[in-house]
């Protein structure tokens, strides 16, 4: 099983970035997609990057480059989320997990076990309903990929508070850990399932 990992945006990407332009998109989820794939890799797990480049990589190509690895795969696309343009604070705050809306059931398994580790580090998640602790939208990514397939929104860029404990250290170690902690307890559930 090989873990993908896919850093949402490229540097020309408009937009995408905190009001103060402390926090830019394309590089925080660079960052974290680093020492989550390190993360992986210390413990013998197979984890790449789809993009490993700084330049926005066109949706398509991204999933051709999934789709390439089979299904003997999953793929977690790591964003920040935004209320607003950007160009504001906005009040919305938080993190949540998405699958698409043609979901499979590991994709399901998957953003649960994610969702749930960040439960266990107390942050808020937000969700459609306290029993259903992820979301379906029609993302791209999720749709046309052919394996397991979650996109994540680590918290809010343009959230005051957000920004500040994304760009701090204990931030930057919360997400990482929620996606190591999520991504592993999914395999391991996965194994029991074969
Ligand atoms: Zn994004």
């Amino acid at each position: 099983m090989r873990i993908l990992i896919d850093n949402g945006h490229g540097k020309e990407t408009p937009g995408k970035c905190s009001p103060d332009g402390r926090l830019k998109e394309y590089a925080y989820t660079r960052e974290i997609a680093d020492r989550l794939v390190t993360g992986l890799q210390n413990e013998g797990i197979d984890a790449q990057r789809i993009v490993p480049g700084e330049n926005d990589v066109a949706l398509f190509e991204r999933v051709r480059r999934v789709n390439a690895f089979g299904k003997d795969a999953i793929l977690v696309s790591i964003h920040c989320n935004a209320m607003g343009s950007g160009a504001e604070w906005m009040p919305a705050n938080g993190w949540s997990v998405f699958v698409g809306n043609n979901a499979s059931m590991n994709s399901r398994r998957l953003a649960r076990q994610l969702a749930q580790a960040a439960l266990n580090r107390k942050v808020k998640v937000r969700r459609p309903s306290p029993q259903k602790l992820y979301w379906t939208a029609n993302f791209y990514i999720c749709q046309k990929t052919n394996c397991p397939a979650v996109l994540v929104e680590n918290f809010f860029q343009d959230n005051k508070e957000d920004v500040e404990f994304l760009l701090s250290e204990e931030g930057k170690q919360c997400v990482t850990n929620i996606l190591l902690e999520g991504i592993t307890n999914y395999l391991k559930e996965y194994q029991r399932n074969m």
